[in-house]
């Protein structure tokens, strides 16, 4: 199976980074348990411009730069690897960061164990190349299973018949979920759910 992986928040632990610069420039104390919505700027106000303008300083930080992987995603890849499954990286970062994304996942998870990393560009600003969506993405790419942790990323590609697991967050409780999409608790089961179906 090619197994798509979103980025951030389940391969790159994005979210306590972001709160450690945003906290150290603002002065503020925001913790993960408060990040209730996807959309950061809810939590600390402004628009999605103002917010996207600040993601684009965050990636010029020392922060930005010290990105951990999610607990468990490197013993969940290698043990899929060992599996015979592929893996493709399907995230909606701007592709002002793709060769820093391309390094992180290198770095993490190995030289050659993504066969292809794919960008979307929904978070760039003004003119800065074309955007696609991830189910167009999965669609083309020839993904088979999608691990996610934002419900409007994971529904979409679930109602375009990719099974999806997402990944239980602070800011992905929502109450109903399409049936396509299953949501655990740790990566760990995703091992375990694939297991039982090579
Ligand atoms: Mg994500």
């Amino acid at each position: 199976m090619i197994i798509g992986w979103d980025v951030d928040g389940v391969l790159a632990n994005t979210v306590d980074k972001i709160l450690a610069y945003r906290n150290r420039i603002y002065g503020t104390s925001y913790r993960r348990e408060q990040v209730i919505s996807h959309d950061m700027h809810k939590l600390w106000g402004g628009t999605v411009n103002e917010a996207i303008e600040f993601f684009h300083r965050y990636y010029d930080s020392p922060e930005y730069r010290a990105t951990q992987p999610v607990e468990g995603s490197v013993e969940a890849v290698r043990e899929l690897t060992s599996r015979g499954h592929e893996h493709k990286a399907v995230s909606a970062r701007p592709l002002v960061i793709a060769q820093s994304t391309e390094d992180f996942i290198r770095e993490h998870y190995g030289e050659k164990t993504f066969e292809k990393i794919v960008l979307t560009n929904q978070w760039s600003t003004g003119n800065s190349g074309a955007r696609m969506t991830k189910a167009d993405v999965c669609r083309a790419e020839g993904v088979d299973v999608l691990v996610e942790d934002f419900v409007g990323y994971a529904e979409e590609c679930a109602q375009a018949g990719v099974q999806t697991f997402l990944l239980d967050c602070p800011w992905n409780q929502s109450e109903r979920l399409h049936s396509g999409v299953q949501r655990v608790k740790h990566l760990r089961e995703v091992v375990e759910a694939l297991s039982r179906k090579l």
